[in-house]
């Protein structure tokens, strides 16, 4: 989309002029402007300012530049777009593009929408806009997705990102170039022998700081896991006091209280659809589905806790629809 050499003259609004002006050379004086106006937008960057996400920021460059525009302020804001500093051109917190006449008609977002229509924040795609009155949008949930390539393929890799947040300051093809995929899971292991206490400590040992460490949860991570006698060995409750680990209380037979039940389900189906023949096939099958439930149906199950906890109480610890 060429946002430079665009004209916000229409000849239908702009171009009729009372009498008394005839003298004026009207398309010569259009083309000054126009040049005017793509000098200006030469000199502005044209990626996304996420600096200016906020609508009350952007309201405020307007009232600090010009607070009697014939514009109004608010629409502008609104649409997207911030004052530059140049003249009287403001541009769009997300697609870069700059408006420079101050004209009441079309509004801004209909200038917006006309000149650039695949703008992400005018398409109504999560672009990072803080509005004034809202809390922020909350990304939509993707549905699950049928895995067909290993992370080993780049492509694949950048797929992952599919709801990774347009601001952030790292982009999904460098991360996905350097081998990184978007997660919202910690490992999967596969467990080969008989589960005991010593196994599950072994592979809390080898696995759950890890797994903190890869979602950058630092220290602050709440560990939970069911009253499973295999849990609660003592020689386990002596190591995750020892590596100082914060355990919540979990009542005991309380499936439907445990969010990672439904991650189960979903994977079981998704594996299932893939059809393994072997071992080894479920095992790789496995953790491709897992490494691929997205940090957003993570989120998701979290968000919607209360109302499962309200449900099991209502329900006085008996079946929920969870
Ligand atoms: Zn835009």
């Amino acid at each position: 989309m060429d946002l430079i050499n665009i004209s916000e003259f229409d000849s239908s609004h702009d171009l009729l002029l009372p009498p008394f002006m005839s003298h004026i050379d009207v398309d010569k004086s259009v083309h000054r402007h126009e040049e005017r106006h793509r000098k200006i937008r030469e000199q502005l960057p044209r990626q996304p300012n996420y600096s200016m996400r906020s609508e009350l920021k952007r309201l405020k460059t307007h009232w600090a530049q010009d607070p009697l525009s014939g514009c109004s302020p608010k629409e502008l804001a609104s649409a997207g777009f911030y004052k530059t500093g140049l003249e009287n051109s403001c541009q769009c917190f997300c697609c870069g593009l700059v408006l420079c006449r101050l004209s009441i008609s079309p509004t801004p977002l209909e200038r917006h929408k006309k000149f650039n229509p695949s703008c992400a924040f005018i398409q109504g795609k999560d672009a990072g806009n803080i509005p004034i009155y809202d809390i922020r949008v909350q990304p939509k949930e993707i549905d699950p997705i049928d895995v067909k390539v290993s992370m080993e393929n780049e492509q694949t890799r950048l797929q992952s990102f599919t709801c990774w947040p347009v601001y952030a300051s790292i982009k999904p093809c460098e991360l996905a170039e350097t081998g990184f995929f978007f997660t919202g899971t910690g490992k999967m292991v596969k467990i080969d022998v008989k589960m005991d206490g010593a196994k599950y400590r072994t592979i809390l040992e080898e696995n759950l700081l890890e797994s903190a460490k890869d979602l950058r949860l630092g220290q602050k991570f709440v560990f939970q896991q069911e009253n499973d006698p295999k849990h609660k060995a003592k020689s386990t409750m002596e190591w995750v006091t020892n590596k100082r680990i914060q355990e919540l209380e979990w009542p005991s037979q309380s499936p439907v209280l445990n969010p990672i039940e439904n991650l189960w389900k979903e994977l079981k189906t998704a594996v299932h659809k893939r059809s393994p023949s072997n071992l080894t096939e479920l095992e790789l099958f496995a953790k491709e589905v897992w490494a691929r439930i997205s940090v957003f149906r993570c989120t998701k199950l979290i968000e919607t806790y209360h109302k499962r906890l309200a449900a099991v109480i209502e329900e006085k610890g008996g079946a929920t629809k969870y």
